[in-house]
C-alpha cells in the first residue's frame, strides 16, 4: 500500500481538486483494506476486492483511487444511500468490513482547527490528523455477492421480448414465461418523448 500523501496525490489528480472529501476517502479505504488484510490493491491483491460506496460525492472518487475498484469492471458497487461510508468486500475469503464517517468528526475538526475559517480546509488538515477511531465507525459484515455480481462473470446475452435490446450479466426480469429488460419490467428512470 502507498503513503497517505501519496494515495492524496493520486486521488487530487484523479478528482480534479483536494478536497476534504478526498482525505476521507483514501482515509476510508486505506483502513477498510487494511481491516482485511490486503496490502497491495494495484497489485497481486487487485482482483480480490469489490468496493459498495453509499455515496456519489468526492469521498467515492477517493476510494476509487485507492481499492482500484471501477464500475467498468463490476468491482464498484452503487447504492445511493447518501451516507459518506463505504464496504469493502475480499471476494477470496468473502472477509468484508464496512466503514463509516462519524458525523461527530466535523465538530471534532471545528475544535482541533478554529482559527480556519473555510470548512473545507479546517477538515482537510484534521482529516488527515486524526486517529481512525475518532473519524470511522468499522464493523465486520456479511455481503452476499452472486456469481453475476462478481467481476468476471460471463452469463449468456438474452434479448427483451418487449423492446428487443440485448441484456447481459442476468439482469433480465423474467415475467412468468416473458424475459423483459429492467426498463420494460417497470424499472424505467425515463420516459420516452414522442
Ligand atoms: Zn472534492
Ligand atoms: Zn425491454
Amino acid at each position: 500500500m502507498k503513503t497517505l500523501e501519496q494515495y492524496l496525490e493520486d486521488a487530487a489528480a484523479a478528482h480534479g481538486h483536494l478536497c476534504a472529501g478526498q482525505v476521507l476517502g483514501v482515509r476510508m479505504a486505506m483502513l477498510g483494506l487494511k481491516k482485511l488484510g490486503l496490502e497491495d490493491p494495484q497489485g497481486k491483491d487487485r482482483k480480490r476486492i469489490v468496493t459498495f460506496v453509499e455515496i456519489d460525492r468526492c469521498a467515492t472518487d477517493a476510494v476509487m483511487v485507492v481499492t482500484g475498484c471501477r464500475l467498468g469492471k463490476r468491482a464498484l458497487k452503487f447504492r445511493d444511500w447518501g451516507k459518506v461510508a463505504a464496504t469493502f468486500v475480499d471476494v477470496e475469503t468473502g472477509k468484508a468490513v464496512r466503514v463509516s464517517a462519524k458525523e461527530s468528526s466535523k465538530a471534532l475538526a471545528r475544535s482541533m482547527y478554529p482559527e480556519i475559517e473555510n470548512k473545507n480546509q479546517q477538515q482537510m488538515l484534521a482529516y488527515r490528523e486524526m486517529p481512525d477511531e475518532q473519524l470511522f465507525q468499522t464493523q465486520s459484515v456479511h455481503v452476499e455477492l452472486p456469481p453475476e455480481e462478481l467481476p468476471g462473470f460471463k452469463g449468456e446475452r438474452i434479448v427483451c421480448s418487449h423492446c428487443g435490446e440485448g441484456i447481459n450479466f442476468r439482469r433480465e426480469v423474467r415475467h412468468g414465461a416473458k424475459v423483459l429488460c429492467r426498463a420494460c419490467a417497470g424499472e424505467r428512470y425515463y420516459e420516452p418523448i414522442v
